[in-house]
């Protein structure tokens, strides 16, 4: 018999053994079946003990901390667990009261920082990802969803669900990462294996000739070795033509700008299509967190708010077309003709075009070669543990210096961020890059046909050069402060 796993674990500390126990036990009646709980009364045994389960091995999926703590603020302490367990969620937990600025002014004479300072903080940076007032009753309405909704995501990160299909590839082949890269970003299930690995290897024996490109094994057994990505799309059950000749309104591009166009068309009635040539989200599908979307108050991935703005346009009735774009647009006949790529035309009586932007790609000679093998232009959030023990470098025009890098869990302490381009003041508010960590006013000044190392992420006197006052009036206006 093999020994079962151990379980994932949540960890609590509050100094006041009470309210540990407390929060340990209503953990325990809801998620003991399969996470363990554990309890520390003081900062300092609880970083020992995170350190001892690093060590051993375990999989710690939560960190709750007491913010009010003497010795610590809870705070801290989670920002220093990221050392230990990247991967975590982490939570604060703070008192009712303290929501009220008035109310935590008097609890702490002198001291006072308002605790939207220190979640907002914390968030920027990346260390507090939800929070939790205390009393936490009731528990179904104060604990429950929240603690659910982290353990969603870590699940999400963390545990291998079930793949609907299975690639065996090379893991630094471009093809392959274009096949990962398109499944994951339609949310599509998948499991991936490099051709030298036990599990890769014992599904590439069912092929009589194994070709260079990564091999598609759906559920069903139907294997996939030479394919389009519309091929793809259509095996995994994604529709690429239209079912219908003439549609009420035709959306091309499925960002958030066309999901949006989609669900009002559909909820008043309209029979909508969508077309999207890549995926489901645009850009914001690429994004690890975004914070300033309306009824988000501790941000949502980019993924997941694309997933459900599509179930909520699917559950309208909207019908969406992947990987078959729109190349055209004229009227005549009976509307506006949509010319697609993959052929053929529908007719719409109005048409919404959101297709976005297409980015500019860096211009360095070779560089194309290595796109997916090494350069990435984004990347998807379930790649990045992958990614873990390797250097990587951003360069980002018009982007936050180590803003992607920052929000990798556990990326290498000394990663050199680089930047190119414009020049952008600060860390944004609206993603979880580490805004306080630059001085006030400061900025990246390279110039845009420079290339050189600006900041070393992870240290705490990250600064780059003072840059031009024009720079900080562009930047306003795209929601920094
Ligand atoms: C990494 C990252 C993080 C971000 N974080 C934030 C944030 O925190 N807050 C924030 O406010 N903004 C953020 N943004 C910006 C935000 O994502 C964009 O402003 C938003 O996605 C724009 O939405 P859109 O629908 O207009 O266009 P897009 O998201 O660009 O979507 C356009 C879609 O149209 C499709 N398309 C294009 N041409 C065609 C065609 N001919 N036929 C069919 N389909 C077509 C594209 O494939 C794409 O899916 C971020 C962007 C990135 C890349």
């Amino acid at each position: 018999m093999t020994e079962p796993a151990a379980q994932p674990i949540f960890f609590v500390v509050d100094e006041d053994p009470t309210a540990a126990e407390t929060l340990v036990g209503d953990l325990e009646r809801r998620f003991q079946a399969d996470f363990q709980v554990m309890g520390a009364t003081s900062a300092q045994a609880a970083l020992e003990r995170l350190g001892a389960l690093r060590e051993s091995g375990e999989q710690v999926a939560l960190i709750i901390c007491y913010e009010s703590m003497r010795a610590m603020p809870g705070s801290e302490l989670l920002a220093r667990s990221r050392s230990t367990h990247p991967d975590a969620k982490r939570i604060l937990l703070i008192d009712y009261g303290d929501m009220f600025p008035a109310a935590r002014r008097a609890r702490l004479p002198g001291s006072y920082t308002s605790m939207l300072e220190v979640i907002a903080h914390g968030m920027a940076l990346g260390h507090v990802e939800y929070y939790l007032t205390k009393p936490w009753r009731p528990r179904e309405h104060l604990l429950y969803p929240v603690v659910g909704e982290a353990l969603a995501a870590w699940t999400r990160l963390n545990s291998p669900g079930f793949a609907l299909v299975r690639i065996v590839g090379d893991h630094w082949d471009p093809r392959s990462f274009g096949v990962r890269d398109a499944l994951e970003r339609n949310s599509v299930p998948y499991a991936f294996y490099d051709r030298g690995s036990p599990e890769g290897a014992e599904l590439l024996q069912q092929l009589d000739d194994v070709p260079g490109n990564p091999v598609i094994f759906l559920a069903g057994g139907r294997v996939l070795t030479s394919y389009t990505r519309a091929e793809v799309a259509a095996a995994v059950g994604a529709r690429v033509r239209p079912r219908l000749g003439a549609y009420d309104l035709v959306v091309v591009g499925a960002g958030p700008a066309g999901l949006s166009a989609a669900v009002y068309g559909a909820s008043e009635g309209l029979s909508t299509l969508v077309l999207e040539s890549t995926a489901i989200g645009g850009q914001a599908g690429t994004s690890s967190r975004i914070r300033n979307f309306l009824g988000f108050p501790a941000g949502i991935s980019g993924g997941e708010l694309a997933g459900r703005a599509y179930e909520q346009a699917w559950m309208f009735g909207v019908e969406f077309v992947l990987m078959n774009g729109a190349t055209g647009l004229s009227a005549g006949g009976d509307g506006l003709q949509v010319t697609l790529s993959g052929g053929g035309q529908v007719t719409a009586r109005a048409v919404v075009l959101a297709t976005g932007v297409r980015y500019r790609q860096l211009e360095a000679p070779g560089i194309g070669g290595l796109v997916g093998a090494g350069v990435f232009y984004g990347s998807a959030r379930r790649r990045h543990p992958r990614s873990r023990t390797r250097t990587c470098s951003s360069s980002a025009p018009g982007t936050p210096p180590g803003r992607r890098p920052s929000t990798w869990p556990g990326r290498r302490a000394a990663s050199p961020c680089w930047c190119a381009g414009t020049a952008w003041p600060r860390a944004c508010p609206t993603t979880s890059s580490p805004r306080s960590q630059a001085p006030p006013g400061s900025m990246c000044g390279c110039t845009p046909r420079s290339l050189r190392p600006a900041a070393t992420i992870g240290s705490p006197s990250w600064s780059c050069a003072t840059g031009p006052p024009a720079a900080t009036r562009r930047c306003r206006r795209r929601r920094c402060s």
